[in-house]
């Protein structure tokens, strides 16, 4: 079998596209964003105005949510190509790159909606693929987050609407999406195996409750439904498959947060290295102290592995491998990137010394976010536990 690791040629100039995209419209933007929210009162608001913009910006230039079917008012674009853009973005060091591709994780279209029917999908597909509208993805509770088939939340069939009732918490966008992908129970005794059912529930629904501040830059938020009524056709995909729907997108969403933390170490390595080859200690570059270099080295390694990885990743899910099969692969992938990122992130900090610490500096950021990485979408020791599973643990 031959093995082929060379980047398309179609892929490599779609990157160079995107990063002329991402300096003509976005930088301005970041510009912005930077002056206002970063300014003295930290107003997390500020910035929605802004983050609208490059939304429209980039689905007007054919890069927002580019996975979804066109049919679905995407451009198909394969999951390596999506990993190539979520990497590009995050290694631009700018905060609103992201929002530009828009993968599943952490905000965008989920690729879950393409199992509702024909009929809903000028209601809650289009509209979101092209940038008008938003979502968010609603599993986690406060009595069940890496035990995702604890949820409490249920639905009950009541003639031909669904009665849903229950708490989700931490709900990335929850505050500002058009409506929500909720995950219910409606068979108490199968769950995983048959008992959740994932339902589109629009924002009219459900009450918003409080905005759950954090260290990351992603403040998700509380979402109550309490006798919230959704239209029997408001299933997605089968009942009792909701569970099992979503895995079958877990393993591209996998590729997307390994690529964001590869990309987001890209960027702290590349700013480290420039900042230690200018900035001189005891009469000379500290780039030039084997003490500061050597950690630096040590990044490029963990990177060039990440890499790998998540093309790998990419590649198996673009050819089709059986999803049960790729599992393995994909909790190696999101297990590593994300740790070996916030290493690549903490000896970038050190290289900076206090201006690493610094909001007006490049990492400190970086490396709340990548803290972040590595508790959401599935925690590393949950990942573990997959891997374990993987060698009959
Ligand atoms: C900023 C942010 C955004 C989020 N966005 C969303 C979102 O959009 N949608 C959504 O549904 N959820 C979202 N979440 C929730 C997130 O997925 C959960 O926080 C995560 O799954 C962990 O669940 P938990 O917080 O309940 O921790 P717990 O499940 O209580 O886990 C606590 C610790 O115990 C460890 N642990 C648990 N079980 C085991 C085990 N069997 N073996 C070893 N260790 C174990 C965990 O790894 C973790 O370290 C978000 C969370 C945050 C912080």
């Amino acid at each position: 079998m031959s093995m082929d690791f060379s980047i398309p040629a179609e892929l490599t100039e779609l990157r160079g596209a995107f990063a002329d995209f991402l300096e003509r419209e976005v930088r301005p933007l970041e510009q912005e964003y930077t002056r206002e929210y970063w300014g003295p009162s930290l107003d997390p608001e500020a910035a929605t105005p802004l983050i609208s913009q490059v939304r429209r910006r980039s689905a007007d230039a054919g890069f927002y949510a580019p996975y979804l079917p066109e049919a679905a008012g995407g451009h198909g674009l394969s999951v390596l190509g999506t990993t190539l853009l979520v990497e590009d973005a995050a290694a631009s060091g700018m905060r609103l790159a992201m929002v530009a591709v828009a993968p599943p994780n952490p905000a965008g279209p989920s690729t879950l909606l393409l199992k509702l029917p024909a009929h809903l999908w000028s209601t809650y597909v289009l509209p979101v693929a092209t940038g008008h509208q938003t979502m968010c993805f609603a599993l986690s509770e406060p009595e069940a987050g890496s035990d995702a088939q604890s949820i409490r939340t249920q639905a009950v069939l009541d003639g031909d609407e669904w009665v849903i009732n229950g708490t989700k918490h931490y709900i990335t966008n929850g505050a500002d999406a058009n409506f929500a992908i909720v995950f219910a129970v409606t068979d108490a005794q199968k769950r995983a195996a048959g008992g959740i059912t994932a339902f589109v529930v629009p924002r009219e629904q459900y009450r918003v409750g409080q905005i759950q501040y954090n260290m990351s830059d992603s403040h998700p938020a509380e979402l109550f439904f309490d006798n919230a009524r959704v239209p029997a056709d408001h299933v997605i995909g089968e009942v009792g498959m909701g569970f099992l729907e979503a895995m079958s997108f877990l393993n591209a969403g996998r590729a997307y947060i390994g690529a964001q933390a590869l990309g987001l170490a890209e960027f702290c390595l590349t700013s480290a290295a420039e900042h230690t080859r200018s900035r001189t200690a005891f009469g000379k570059p500290l780039a030039k102290f084997q003490g500061v270099s050597f950690p630096l080295a040590r990044s490029k390694v963990d990177i060039e592995a990440m890499r790998w990885l998540v093309y790998h990743l990419a590649w198996r899910v673009d050819t089709h491998q059986d999803a049960l099969a790729i599992m393995g692969d994909a909790s190696i992938t999101k297990y590593a990137t994300t740790e070996w990122a916030y290493e690549v992130a903490d000896r970038a900090l050190q290289a900076y010394g206090g201006m690493g610490l610094m909001r007006e500096g490049p990492i400190e950021r970086v490396l709340r976010h990548l803290r972040m990485l590595r508790v959401v979408e599935g925690a590393s020791e949950v990942q573990l536990l997959v891997i374990a599973r993987t060698l009959g643990l």
